[in-house]
């Protein structure tokens, strides 16, 4: 058993405040271990730091830290590349690029996502689900998260720090207004 992900799971449930015990942090580790250990503990770090959603269990399922495991891989793989691609003209590109595929680089970060529910009340539909990690019977319903990129995401980084300049040069110049009037 690694002890690696074994440790980045129980800090995981200790940062979450969730009550895991030996048996369930087993399964944990079990179901992770195909995983680079590396990975797993920067994707449980991350997802430790997560505010803790209203409908969400406190322990992320394994699901999700896999989900958050390919993400960190895959924005480890953009960066990489776009190392590797150097000085490539931007100009050459068409088509819109986004940082995150996911979120199109949304500045505040959530996406939206619609779970189809669990049990008898779960919605039939034909349409992109997401399951929302929750066990218990429950109908359909929207849930909105926080984009996995958000600690990582140069552009919606960017785009916030433009509009916080933004908003301190509008309350700076209405308070100038306000003493000159
Ligand atoms: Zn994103
Ligand atoms: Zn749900």
């Amino acid at each position: 058993m690694s002890r690696a992900v074994a440790d980045a799971v129980a800090r995981l449930a200790i940062a979450r405040a969730a009550e895991i015990d030996e048996f369930m942090s087993q399964v944990y580790v079990q179901t992770l271990e195909d995983l680079d250990a590396g990975l797993v503990r920067r994707a449980c770090g991350y997802l430790a730091r997560l505010e803790r959603g209203e409908f969400e269990s406190a322990m992320p399922s394994v699901g999700t830290i896999r989900n958050t495991c390919a993400t960190i891989a895959a924005e480890d793989a953009r960066a990489n590349a776009q190392k590797l691609l150097g000085a490539m003209p931007k100009s050459d590109r068409a088509e819109p690029t986004y940082y995150c595929l996911d979120c199109h680089d949304e500045p505040s970060g959530w996406r939206v996502f619609t779970c189809r529910g669990v049990g008898e009340g779960a919605s039939t539909a034909d349409t992109k689900w997401t399951p929302c990690g929750r066990i218990k019977p429950h109908g359909a319903h929207s849930f909105a998260e926080k984009c996995v990129c958000l600690p990582y995401n140069p552009v919606s980084k960017a785009a916030r720090d433009r509009m916080a300049v933004a908003q301190v040069k509008r309350t700076t110049r209405a308070q100038r207004k306000g003493r000159h009037d």
